[in-house]
């Protein structure tokens, strides 16, 4: 199962390192950044699913980084939770005006800090935070690998697996065969664009093994998007 990536912006070291492990513990990929221009370039590279973003960064503030994420429509969806030592009422209200998402200030707990982060993937992206994911009559169990629909057991190999996982992250979303390779495959790898018409056939077949209808969609000319309900 691919961990959900989170990007650490901090550029007191040893806060970083202090979400850094806390987060690792928790099972998340993590990356540090430790100013905003470095934040920024790290996130045109490679995505993050959730960014943990201080206030007072070196370069690029915080809040720049914010706004310039929320700016563009490949990053606008990008969760954020900004960090802060300020207390005050209006630079709180000042964050969220920006688009972050939550808001927690410092000195925090890494209990407090792990709840929200957990809270905030479960708000915004239902399927990255929780071992049991429903989407339409289709049940992922992602503690045991285990899929089922309408209660029926469905056997999935190791890739149709990464595909499933993948496409009930964002469901109704449309991916290219090229963006599919790149999250269920990796960059690093080189596979056939049509190794993803292959491993998506056999995940219609799986899928559809009890004649409940094939919930994966063909998007002409797009890619394919998973559409169970
Ligand atoms: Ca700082």
């Amino acid at each position: 199962m691919s961990k959900t990536k989170i990007l650490v912006v901090e550029d007191e070291e040893a806060i970083a390192t202090l979400l850094e492990y806390n987060l690792k513990k928790e099972k998340f990929s993590v990356t540090v950044a430790t100013d905003g221009e470095e934040a920024l370039l790290n996130v045109e590279e490679s995505a993050p699913d959730l960014i943990i973003l201080d206030w007072m960064l070196p370069r690029v503030s915080g809040i720049e980084v914010c706004r310039r994420l929320r700016a563009k429509s490949e990053t606008a969806n990008i969760p954020i939770i900004m960090l802060t030592a300020r207390s005050e009422e209006a630079d709180r209200v000042r964050g969220l005006e920006t688009g972050a998402d939550d808001y927690l200030t410092k000195p925090f707990s890494t209990v407090e800090l792990i709840a929200r982060v957990r809270a905030v993937l479960r708000r915004i992206r239902p399927g990255l935070a929780d071992d049991r994911v429903v989407v339409g009559n289709i049940v992922i169990d992602r503690a045991s690998h285990r899929v089922t629909r309408e209660d029926k057991e469905i056997h999935l190999g190791p890739t149709e697996y990464r595909l499933l996982d993948h496409f009930i992250q964002h469901p109704g979303r449309v991916f290219s065969r090229e963006q599919l390779l790149n999250a269920v495959w990796g960059t690093d790898v080189f596979v056939e664009i049509r190794t993803v018409d292959v491993h998506i056939g056999r995940l219609r077949k799986a899928l559809n093994k009890y004649n409940q209808g094939d919930p994966i969609r063909t998007v002409r000319s797009a890619g394919y998007s998973l559409d169970a309900n």
